[in-house]
């Protein structure tokens, strides 16, 4: 008898099969019901494997250096003997699967190389729903051996606090210019980080990445840091002449060893695991309720009394409740 599905999956990720990780993968991001139980299997049978990487999550402004740095760094670390893995999430992204990272311009070297591992961001869907694939990859990623998994979000908005809520290290990349563009990045955004990097700190532009670099730790001085333990440093680095890439790392392996220590990354990454609970749980009960036929039979004419102020939204969502659990507990 041949095993299922998943059971083969599982020993081939297991055993760093490259080629079975990224069926592995597809599987997982597959929405097929019967798909959808097998991945679950699958899953299960990896979870204990998992865990054993440095998660690391990179973004910066379109245009920043973010495929060219992923290279630099992850070719370093291969040096090194590590494996290296990027997954990319880009909920924003309608194009089909291996257009985005699998574009053959984009870290070509490290495509090729025998210890990464690169793939794009799961086609369509919602920040949500990309999200979790991503963070289910990056499981199976680390299950099959890899040492360190690069999230980088493509995306400009919101997919960075779903990046940073699945990873130990959150890395912006700024560009080599005036030192005002922390003003064109959404604060929010600014606070998740736990490493800065200029790009392009070479040739013409290094004396501006350099000053660039003490303007951006200036600025940041103002900033309440986010750990007690650790205050996010700004380096300046060359994905081109390869300098500053070893001081990243180190910065990287800093971060580790200082939260790592005090039980902090653990706490970090116990809550997250908490937070994708709920979010699936917040997920799926919408998709249900979305579903159920009552629902969807009041929900055109509720929308519409909403918008146009006959009803308040208060009173309208606890009539789809009602419809959706046949009674309602006062929220
Ligand atoms: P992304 O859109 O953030 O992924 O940016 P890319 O990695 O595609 O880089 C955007 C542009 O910046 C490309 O033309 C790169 O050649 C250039 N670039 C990236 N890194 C460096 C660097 O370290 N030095 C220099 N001089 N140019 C770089």
């Amino acid at each position: 008898m041949t095993p299922p599905l998943g059971q083969h999956l599982a020993d081939g990720v297991l055993a760093g099969d490259r080629r079975v990780l990224a069926q592995a993968i597809t599987l997982v991001e597959s929405t097929r019901a019967d798909h959808q139980a097998q991945a679950e299997a699958l899953l299960d049978r990896v979870l204990a494997h998992s865990g054993g990487a440095a998660r690391l999550g990179i973004s910066g402004s379109p245009g920043v250096g973010k495929s060219t740095f992923i290279e630099a760094l992850g070719l370093f670390l291969i040096g090194r003997g590590q494996r290296v893995a990027v997954l990319a999430v880009d909920p924003s992204s309608q194009r089909s699967k291996g257009s985005i990272l699998g574009d053959k311009t984009r870290m070509e070297e490290l495509a090729r190389a025998e210890a990464a591992f690169i793939r794009p961001s799961p086609a369509g869907g919602t920040l949500g729903g990309v999200a979790r694939r991503t963070r289910e990859a990056m499981l199976l990623c680390e299950a099959a051996g890899f040492d360190v998994v690069i999230v980088e979000t493509v995306g400009v908005g919101q997919s960075e606090t779903a990046v940073a809520d699945m990873v130990d290290m959150f890395v912006l990349l700024l560009q080599p210019g005036a030192g005002d563009e922390l003003q064109g990045f959404k604060r929010g955004i600014v606070e998740l980080a736990d490493l800065f990097v200029v790009t392009k700190a070479d040739g013409e532009l290094l004396d501006a990445a350099t000053r660039a670099a003490a303007a951006y730790q200036g600025a940041l001085g103002f900033l309440r840091p986010v750990h007690p333990r650790w205050r996010p440093p700004v380096l300046a680095c060359s994905a081109v002449t390869g300098a500053g890439v070893a001081e990243v790392w180190a910065a990287v392996e800093g971060y580790r060893d200082t939260l790592g220590a005090v039980g902090d990354l653990a706490a970090r990454r116990a809550g997250q695991a908490r937070a994708w609970m709920w979010s699936e749980v917040s997920e799926t009960v919408l998709a249900n309720l979305r579903a159920h036929p009552q629902v969807a039979r009041q929900l055109p004419a509720l929308e519409a009394d909403v918008m146009a102020g006959r009803i308040t939204p208060a009173a309208a969502a606890r009539r789809l409740l009602q419809a959706f659990l046949g009674r309602v507990e006062p929220g």
